[in-house]
C-alpha cells in the first residue's frame, strides 16, 4: 500500500511513494533491481545496480537515469555512507572520485539530485513542501540508534521548516519478519530506546527479530511526526528478491534512492 511502480524507457523498474508521485515540487523514487520483462534478452538494459564500489558502473548509470528522468542538466549529490548521523545541507555536486562521508543529504535547491544506495537499510525521503526542502537518509541499524533521522529533522528545523508540515517516506527495507540480530545490536538498541520492547520480537527459536521502520518511526514520534506525516511503504528486501536486492541474502548489489526538488516552472 503507498506505493506505485514505473518504468523507464531502458525498461528499469522504479518504485515511488504514489501521493508524492502527482506533486510538482519534488522528484522521487527507487531504482529496484526488476527489468521490463517483455523487452527481447539482446535489448534488456544495464543492470540496475546502483553500487558505490564500482563507481565507474555508479556513475554511468546515474547519468543514465537523470537523462531518462529528462534531468541531464541537475547536478547529484551523494555520500560515501559511514552507518553514523552525519547528514549535509546543500551539498555540493560531487563526483565519485571524491566523496564526502554522510548519511544524510538535504537541500532547499533545485535541480540538484540527492542519492543514498541500500540493500536492507532503510532509505527515508523527507519532504517540506512549504519551505521547501527535500532530503534523503540511510538508516541502518547504527544510523538509527544513533538518531540519524532526528539529526536529520533536527537540520530541517534549523534552517526554518515547520517540522509539523513535514512528510517522511520510508522506503524498502529488511523487514520485521526477517531482520534477526544478535545481542550486540539490541544491547545498543536497549541503550538508544527505553521504549524498544514494541520493536523486538522474540521468536519461538529463540531469535530475536528487530523492527527497524518501527524504530524510525517512533524517531520521528519523539520529533513531533504525527503518523499522518509519517508513511512506512512496508517492503521487505529480504522477501521480495526478485525486486530488491538484499545484503542480508548475500546480493552485493545496491538500490539507488533519490529525489530532488522541481522548480515552480517545471511539470
Ligand atoms: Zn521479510
Amino acid at each position: 500500500m503507498g506505493y506505485q511502480w514505473w518504468t523507464l524507457s531502458n525498461g528499469w523498474y522504479l518504485l515511488a511513494y504514489d501521493q508524492w508521485l502527482g506533486q510538482k515540487q519534488v522528484l522521487h523514487g527507487l531504482v529496484t533491481r526488476r527489468l521490463q520483462p517483455t523487452l527481447p534478452r539482446w535489448q534488456w538494459p544495464e543492470a540496475p545496480d546502483f553500487s558505490l564500489k564500482r563507481s565507474e558502473d555508479f556513475q554511468r548509470r546515474l547519468g543514465l537515469l537523470m537523462e531518462l528522468l529528462d534531468i541531464a542538466d541537475w547536478g547529484a549529490a551523494y555520500a560515501a555512507q559511514v552507518h553514523r548521523t552525519t547528514v549535509l545541507w546543500n551539498p555540493p555536486p560531487v563526483h565519485a572520485t571524491d566523496l564526502p562521508e554522510a548519511d544524510g543529504l538535504m537541500t532547499d535547491r533545485t535541480a540538484l539530485l540527492l542519492g543514498v544506495t541500500v540493500a536492507d537499510c532503510v532509505p527515508i525521503w523527507i519532504y517540506d513542501q512549504a519551505l521547501p526542502a527535500v532530503g534523503i537518509v540511510h538508516a541502518g541499524w547504527r544510523g538509527t540508534v544513533q538518531g540519524i533521522l532526528e539529526a536529520a529533522l533536527d537540520i530541517l528545523e534549523a534552517q526554518g521548516s515547520d517540522l509539523s508540515r513535514v512528510e517522511i517516506v520510508l522506503g524498502p527495507s529488511i523487514q520485521r519478519c526477517c531482520y534477526a540480530v544478535g545481542l550486540d545490536v539490541l544491547e545498543a538498541v536497549y541503550q538508544a530506546y527505553p521504549d524498544w520492547a514494541p520493536y523486538v520480537l522474540e521468536h519461538r527459536t529463540q531469535r530475536w527479530f528487530l523492527d527497524l521502520v518501527g524504530l524510525n518511526i517512533l524517531q520521528a514520534r519523539r520529533r513531533g511526526l504525527r503518523r499522518t506525516q509519517i508513511h512506512p511503504l512496508r517492503l521487505c528486501t529480504y522477501c521480495n528478491g526478485s525486486w530488491f536486492f538484499s545484503y542480508r541474502r548475500g546480493d552485493t548489489g545496491r538500490l539507488l534512492a533519490f529525489i530532488g526538488r522541481l522548480s515552480a516552472s517545471s511539470g
